[in-house]
């Protein structure tokens, strides 16, 4: 007795509370949080997102104080924030897990990293990376004459490597020769057969001798998006034939002692882990007769492709991994290791030339939500002489909460603990089974409504009126839905139904491009209101007028999920949201679609003693910059409604304060950025 008094009193407590509480870990366990924003994201007693840019190493930031902080310094949203410490942890982390791995495996050779600058060619991250880098000799990466001039003016240790990969022309290898000279390390990757003529061609014109490396085109086939990138139908890489000739082509032209790397790249995010075990086995073994034939080598290039857990869920799905970053050191490692010892030829330096990994965690974007689609929530009072159609919705609706209405306060009172089956007072059908029913009826009814409209039987308000009570019955019922246990399929269909549209500030096509074109999926979720239960379903639209300008698709721990668990908004208060691990590739495949530009962008750095450091601003496109980028003057534009506006004035139709006003919103609107003012 004495014990069962303490445990009463706690049902009654709960009984009394409704549902238990919702907890910030409930959010972080919703939205995947706890998997995929280890260790750099999680949410704090207050329900926000909180930011630790040196991981567990301490120092964190509350990133809504953060965004308010940001927008009191006259920036706006959507915001795009580069937190550069992150991206200096993420370096650490990948030298960390090779250290590691060489001591574990007793491997006599070194890992030297390079960046891809097609990841990301923001100026200041590529500072950065080359930064941080030098204590690592870390190098960069150039797939083209462009990124050769980054990559050829920002590295500037003679110790790290410039990998010069891509399609090449006379001038461009030309330059990689004589950067050399710069005190430069430029290695030309073959990757084309033709490609030799013009290397031999170059350094015996130049009289200089290159670095060279040969791209093998690998038959082992990664899975997933990037699949095809590898394999006898590749785009870059040399087959083993063609491996043969390049080899005896530099023989012949005494350049042989200049070949010191072989590099492959078996696709972007690599998900299982077997594939790139393959991978380093045969390129092990192509490694091994390279330095058969005579080729000096010392460098194996691993490529890219080490993946990113978007999802938290560790497993070998799209928008996940099935291994971690010290697993992938560990693979390199000893494979290598495995391949070359036994024929007593000296370990090579592991090269990779890792971008996803390295600059995906380090950017957020955080964008505003300007308003939801609804269902019509209200129910339209009874007319005088409805038409048939339109009462069998009625009573439908009223079956559904007609007990409410009969048994008054009490009812309500009781409701709102009890089963639908107390509500509906349906004798002995199960409260499913009855829902299923009901939603069945009104769908049917909706149908009838519909068609009665179309053959002239029905009046516009009328069909308003059968719109408006199906979607009272769908909500009706959805409120009845148990929050646990099995589901009808058609039920749960229903919820989705009753799925909002949140409008987004932002275009997919400039922020996250790769959302629409080859259905990446990137962690979103509310930065804010974690402490909330979030009680609605719903999806993005952003500002685009384009039905795919949409984030529909969301990370569900290893699957895909079309709706997201969002909050209701609250008149007067923003709904941030944030798109987070998108560092990689989006910002330079992003477009103009709609003439939407860059946003405004920061680098934020951990405060020596707390709080953080702005170190950079970016603003975002104006209005008149990317009206530029398409040829059009904005001079010439106002100029033109300037002159329509004197000739209006002329008529009478605008008053001269009229046209100052008109004047004055298009002349800051070319100032501004191209998203919408709050
Ligand atoms: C794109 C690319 C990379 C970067 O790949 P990640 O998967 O981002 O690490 C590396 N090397 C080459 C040759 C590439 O084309």
């Amino acid at each position: 007795m004495v014990l069962a008094q303490p445990s009463l009193a706690g049902e009654m407590a709960m009984a009394a509370a409704g549902p238990p509480a919702w907890t910030p870990a409930d959010s972080a366990s919703l939205y995947g949080l706890d998997g995929w924003g280890d260790p750099y994201f999680s949410v704090n007693a207050r329900g926000h997102v909180l930011v630790q840019p040196q991981g567990e190493r301490g120092g964190s930031l509350d990133l809504v104080d953060l965004v308010q902080g940001l927008q009191g310094r006259n920036l706006s949203l959507p915001l795009l924030i580069r937190f550069d410490d992150i991206l200096e942890d993420r370096l650490e982390r990948l030298h960390a897990a090779f250290a590691r791995a060489i001591a574990q495996y007793g491997y006599a050779g070194r890992y030297q990293g390079v960046f891809p600058v097609k990841c990301n060619q923001q100026r200041h991250v590529v500072e950065q990376l080359v930064e941080s880098g030098r204590r690592w000799h870390f190098g960069l990466e150039a797939g083209s004459k462009a990124e050769l001039l980054i990559a050829l003016s920002l590295l500037d240790d003679p110790e790290a490597l410039l990998i010069c990969n891509g399609y090449k022309d006379q001038r461009y290898i030309e330059t990689a020769i004589l950067a050399r000279r710069l005190g430069r390390q430029p290695v030309v990757v073959i990757e084309q057969a033709d490609e030799v003529e013009r290397i031999i061609r170059a350094s015996q014109e130049l009289g200089a001798a290159p670095f060279l490396g040969i791209r093998a085109k690998l038959s082992t086939r990664s899975t997933g998006r990037w699949g095809s990138s590898v394999g006898e139908k590749a785009k870059f890489g040399l087959s083993i034939p063609d491996v043969l000739a390049t080899v005896e082509a530099l023989r012949q032209a005494d350049l042989l002692g200049d070949l010191k790397l072989l590099h492959f790249h078996v696709g972007s995010q690599i998900n299982d882990i077997a594939v790139l075990k393959d991978a380093l086995q045969e390129a092990g073994q192509i490694y091994l007769q390279l330095v058969r034939l005579g080729a000096p080598m010392g460098f194996l290039d691993v490529g890219g492709g080490l993946g990113i857990d978007y999802d938290g869920s560790r497993t070998a799905t799209a928008a996940s991994t099935n291994y971690s970053l010290q697993n992938y050191a560990n693979d390199v490692v000893a494979t290598v290791r495995e391949c070359c010892e036994p024929h007593g030829i000296p370990l090579p330096t592991l090269v990779s030339e890792s971008g996803r990994a390295i600059a995906s965690h380090f950017s957020v974007l955080v964008f505003d939500v300007l308003g939801r689609s609804g269902v019509p929530g209200t129910v339209p009072p009874l007319q005088a002489n409805e038409p048939l159609i339109v009462r069998n919705l009625r009573d439908t609706l009223a079956g559904i909460t007609g007990l409410l209405e009969e048994r008054g306060s009490e009812a309500i009172a009781r409701s709102s603990d009890t089963t639908p089956a107390a509500t509906l007072e349906a004798g002995d059908v199960p409260p499913l089974e009855r829902l299923q029913e009901a939603w069945n009826d009104a769908i049917k009814f909706r149908d009838d409504a519909l068609a009665a409209f179309r053959l002239g039987y029905l009046s516009l308000p009328e069909r308003a009126m059968a719109e408006q009570l199906s979607w009272a019955c769908a909500e009706a019922i959805a409120g009845q839905l148990p929050a646990s246990g099995p589901i009808p399929e058609d039920l749960r269909a229903l919820r989705a139904a009753l799925a909002s549209t949140y409008y987004a500030n932002l275009s997919v096509f400039r922020s996250a491009p790769d959302t629409w074109a080859i259905d990446q999926l990137f962690p979103v979720m509310p930065i804010h209101r974690l402490n909330e239960r979030p009680d609605r379903l719903g999806s993005f639209a952003d500002l685009t007028c384009d039905s795919d300008g949409k984030l529909a698709r969301f990370i569900d721990r290893g699957q895909v999920k079309p709706l997201l668990e969002l909050h209701e908004l609250k008149p007067g208060e923003p709904y941030w949201i944030g798109l987070f691990l998108a560092g990689a590739y989006q910002e330079v495949m992003g477009n103009l679609h709609n003439l939407f530009g860059s946003t405004d962008a920061v680098h934020i750095r951990l405060g020596a003693g707390g709080g953080y450091r702005v170190d950079h601003v970016v603003r975002g496109n104006t209005n008149a910059e990317v009206l530029e980028a398409m040829e059009h003057d904005p001079e010439l534009l106002l100029e033109r409604l300037r002159v329509a506006s004197e000739a209006a004035i002329g008529r009478g139709d605008l008053r001269i304060s009229e046209v100052r006003r008109l004047m004055d919103h298009l002349e800051t609107s070319l100032r501004q950025t191209t998203y919408l003012q709050s």
